[in-house]
């Protein structure tokens, strides 16, 4: 029997109808003797959606009101998420970010995560309930205003409470099979990769891949927490990421590649301001930049591409490089083919 945190993204809940099939899973494991708690989002488009209400009533809102609003997003999706689940005939509540006790600095609208104090939820694992936690939103403060935690946050929520119970793993659940090779919207070649270091994630992360979000990724290396990012849809077994080898690294530690990321929006690099359509492409992996073959076979790569190769920043685990934004879907398949279309390229 484990201790396991699921976390929902609001695209595997944009429907009612979806919310059931989440709650029809997570019974599952609470069937198979699993003690679960479940973080969510908020539904699908939902914190856009509160975004724009915004922006009708006041310009420039207040970031605290900002975050009393935003955080309405996750409220509505555990509160039903819960009910989905009662309605299966197990017992489930609902807990805010209050409730299960995230605590964060006062930051309104960009909230880091100081503590969690999560009695709530172990008293009702206790019982034999399932909580079903609010993902994204705190509080600060003695008066415990509500913050929220940033885009994406509820990956943050989830990590940070899989820390505070010790819990086995961490699930992240989402619209794709793990943490994947490229973009699949570019690379329709791209597949899960099986196993990734707590450093290759945020790497990746860092480089844009949207799967998890940064924050996320760095919390979990800086707890070590285990952490499987699987499909909300079916039992493929994902990415498990952890700073156990899958098998012993190999004898003299070759350079590797595992992913790719991209990211469209601006750098802040002088020479590229200017330009406004300017994203990046990050090769991760381990030992890249002391492979001479590695990041020649970048460069060539991307001269066929008329990507001038002039790396924003060269580190063992990520290069990145700057690359026009209508270049960059063909940048990101040129460079999956040339490192990442058979098994993980290895360069001794
Ligand atoms: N609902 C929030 C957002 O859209 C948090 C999350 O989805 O993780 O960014
Ligand atoms: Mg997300």
């Amino acid at each position: 029997m484990a201790l396991i945190v699921q976390k929902y993204g609001g695209s595997s809940i944009p429907t009612t109808e979806r919310i059931r099939r989440v709650a029809e899973r997570v019974v599952r494991g609470h069937d198979e003797g699993h003690d679960v708690v479940v973080v969510v989002s908020a539904m699908a488009d939902a914190t856009d959606e509160l975004l724009a209400l915004a922006g009708k009533v006041d310009t420039a809102p207040a970031p605290r009101e900002l975050d009393t609003l935003l955080s309405v997003g996750e409220q509505v999706s555990s509160a039903l998420t819960a009910m989905a689940i009662h309605a299966l005939g197990a017992s489930a509540c609902s807990c805010s970010g209050r409730q299960a006790g995230v605590i964060t600095t006062p930051a309104h609208g960009g909230a880091r995560i100081v503590e969690v104090r999560p009695r709530l939820v172990r008293e009702a694992l206790d019982r034999g309930m399932i909580p079903v936690v609010t993902g994204f939103q705190g509080v600060c403060g003695e008066d415990d205003e509500v913050t929220t935690l940033g885009r994406g946050g509820s990956d943050t929520t989830a990590v940070a409470l899989a820390a505070a119970l010790k819990a086995d793993v961490c699930e992240i659940c989402t619209d794709v099979d793990g943490v994947l090779t490229a973009d699949p919207t570019l690379v329709p070649e791209a597949r899960p990769i099986g196993h990734l270091t707590h450093e290759a994630m945020r790497e990746l992360a860092a480089g844009g891949a949207r799967v998890l979000a940064l924050s996320g990724a760095e919390y979990a290396e800086r707890y070590a927490v285990a952490l499987r990012v699987r499909s909300s849809y079916d039992d493929h077994p994902g990415t498990v990421v952890s700073d156990e080898p899958e098998r012993p690294p190999p004898y003299g530690s070759p350079a590797r590649v595992v992913g790719l990321a991209h990211d469209r929006s601006h750098i802040g690099y002088d020479a590229l301001v200017r330009e406004d359509d300017v994203g990046t492409v990050s090769l991760v992996g381990s030992g890249l930049r002391s492979h001479a073959g590695i990041l020649l076979r970048l460069r060539e790569t991307l001269d066929r591409m008329d990507v001038p190769f002039e790396p924003v920043s060269a580190s063992d685990t990520r290069v990145c490089v700057p690359c026009r934004a209508s270049l960059l879907p063909d940048a990101v398949r040129a460079l999956h083919k040339a490192f990442l279309e058979r098994e993980p390229a290895q360069f001794l």
